[in-house]
Formats: structure tokens, sequence, C-alpha cells
């Protein structure tokens, strides 16, 4: 299991099988209408060859968490605080030339739209063979080789003939698979997937999804798989983070948090997500009212502004008192823990069947 174990804001330290420790990380962006806090204090682990999902709406932090993770913020319009360490190597304080060695070898990145990874005018065979070339010195031959390798993994057909093929020849889902083969053509210990399927029809990601599963047994790499998509998640993670307005409000295993989840935004999620085999002419629930600014975040709790569940805390603690996330298995309300067990059994879970 991925070990998602100490309390936002806590120095700790690596854990033995951690390999990315993300300890206290703060992002913040200057605008010209004041600072955005995008991250928040965040800390999480990611252990080897085990893949840890990050759940939220856009604007939650995800996606900057792991830009930031693989240094593709912009130093001049941005500052990070925290520590994230890379098997002991501290990101936040490496130099540019440190990370761009990192970056597509120990650490590599999926898109949502491969269009954005693939450029038009270089074939797909080029555009996996050239970061294999840099980072391990491989000849011209080597790394053409090690491209149609690539290509025959993710499954694209006939592909001694395809690796000469430019993006545009390709379709959508064999996009999607080329920009995998780039992603793992040098054996990344670090794999991040920022919802690398939501641009594909059902049938297509299912073969992305079982793709990467297999792909993870072979490389052993570790995946952070950002999405907003729960159902996705409990078939591809196996720990989870629920995000919200730049911090982690909900923790634990895929199947602990998706069983019997703790926080009213996860339930929100959920509430708003089609069900498989559900009754169709079922309305979904989407959580009232919109992300936070992340510019003048609400006081206390962020999410207090949506929550159904104000009145059952005691005074105006919502709204003036920030809930922390505690250790281990946690979600960060100031309802009590039976308060949660109840209304989730009670009141959440009937509609989610
Ligand atoms: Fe809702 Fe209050 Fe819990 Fe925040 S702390 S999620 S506002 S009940």
């Amino acid at each position: 299991m991925t070990t998602l174990t100490k309390t936002e804001g806590e120095k700790a330290p690596t854990g033995p099988d951690s390999f990315l420790s993300v300890r206290d990380l703060r992002v913040r962006f200057s605008t010209e209408d004041g600072i955005v806090k995008a991250v928040d204090g965040l800390s999480f682990d990611v252990e080897r060859g085990k893949t840890l999902g990050i759940v939220g709406e856009s604007g939650s932090g995800k996606s900057v968490t792991n830009l930031t993770v693989l240094g593709l913020h912009n130093p001049k319009s941005s500052t990070v605080e925290g520590e994230i360490l890379l098997e002991g190597q501290d990101l936040v304080t490496a130099s540019e030339k440190e990370m761009e060695k990192l970056r597509g070898n120990k650490v590599a990145m999926i898109f949502q739209d491969p269009l954005t990874a693939l450029s038009p005018y270089y074939t797909v065979g080029r555009q996996i063979a050239e970061p294999y070339m840099k980072h391990t010195g491989a000849s011209k031959k080597e790394a053409r080789a090690r491209a149609i390798e690539m290509l025959t993994k993710v499954g694209i057909p006939q592909p001694k003939t395809r690796v000469d093929d430019y993006p545009h020849q390709f379709s959508g889902g064999m996009r999607q698979r080329a920009m995998i083969a780039m992603a793992l053509v040098c054996d990344p210990d670090l794999l991040i997937a920022d919802e690398p399927t939501t641009a594909l029809d059902v049938t297509v990601q299912a073969q992305i999804l079982d793709l990467l599963k297999d792909l993870q047994q072979e490389f052993g790499s570790a995946i952070i798989f950002i999405t907003h998509d729960l159902g996705v998640i409990s078939d591809m993670a196996d720990d989870l983070l629920v995000m919200y307005s730049g911090r982690a409000v909900e923790r634990g295993s895929v199947r602990e948090v998706l069983r019997e989840p703790k926080h009213p935004y996860t339930w929100g999620l959920l509430s708003s997500m089609p069900r498989l085999g559900g009754d169709t002419d079922q309305a979904l629930n989407p959580i009232p009212g919109s992300p936070p600014s992340l510019l003048n975040p609400p006081s206390g709790c962020p999410f207090h502004p949506r929550c159904a569940f104000t009145d059952q805390v005691s005074g105006d603690r919502c709204s003036t008192e920030r809930p922390a996330l505690g250790e281990g298995r946690a979600a960060a309300c100031h309802l009590t823990a039976e308060q949660k067990q109840t209304i989730f059994f009670d009141t959440i879970q009937p509609r989610l069947r």
C-alpha cells in the first residue's frame, strides 16, 4: 500500500519504501489581483511500484502539485516552499539542469492531450527515440529499435512501419499509446498521469487503463494518477488523496475511502458520479456552488460555503476554524467520527445505489 502517513504541515522523515515524499508543499502564484495559493501545505508519499490517485475538481491544486514535482512551474511567477524528496533528493532546491536530467528519465508525465506532448513536425518514432538517446547515450540505430520495441509494447499495430508516421496519422487512442511509449522509454521510476483518458471514448479509455496497469507491472514504476473521476480511480490506484482548495481533505487506501468516505466533499464527488448499471432516470446530485477562489479562500473550512452539514458542528467552527487532516486514514472535517459514519451510512450511501 502507498503510505500516506503524516499530518499536513509536518516535516516527516522519508519512509523506508517511500520513493517520493512531499512535505508541506506550498505553491503560490503572483497575479495582478494578488497571491493565488494553488497548493497550501500538502504532504504525501508514494511507494515504488504503487499508484496514488489524486482526485478533485478543477482548481483543487492536483495538476499544479504534479507540475511542481516535475519542475515545470514558472519560477518567475511562482514560489514553491516545502520539500519534494525523490529518493532523498530535494527537487524544490534542485537546479534546472538537475531537473532536466530527471525529467523523462526518472520521472515522466502523460498528459490528457497527446498533442501537447507530441510535436506535429517530427515522426512518432523520432519523438520516442530522442529522450532515449539523450538519457542513455544510445546510438540512433539503437534508439530506433527501442522506439519500435516501445510501440510494440503499447500495442501499436505494424510498429516497424508506424514508427515513421507523424502524430496526425495516428488515431486519438494511438496517439495516447504513443505518448505512453514516449513517457516509459527510459523506464522511469515515477510516472505522473494527468487525466490520461479523459479525452478518449469509453472503450479506448479502458484499453489505455489496462495498458498502464500492465506496463506498471512490467516496469515497476510508481504512478501518480490524477483525475476528477472516482470511477476510474477505483480500478487504478492503491491509495487516494482527495484535494480541495489546494489541500488534502481526505486520504486512505482506495478501498477504505470508497467503502466509507468520511469527508462531505468526497460524499459530494461520489453523489455526482453516474453509476454503472444504475437507474438511468435517477438524477445526479452535483455539488452545489463552485470551487473556492484561491485568491481569497473562505475562512475556516474551505468547503463550508458548499457543505450541507455545517449545522451538525457546534458553534461557527466550520466558518472560523480550519480542520486539520489527522494521521493515516483521515478526513479534514469537524464532524465527529460517529457523525461521519452515521451520515454516510444513513443518508449518503442509500443515494449511491
Ligand atoms: Fe462541512 Fe464543517 Fe466538515 Fe467543513 S468542517 S466539511 S464545513 S462539516
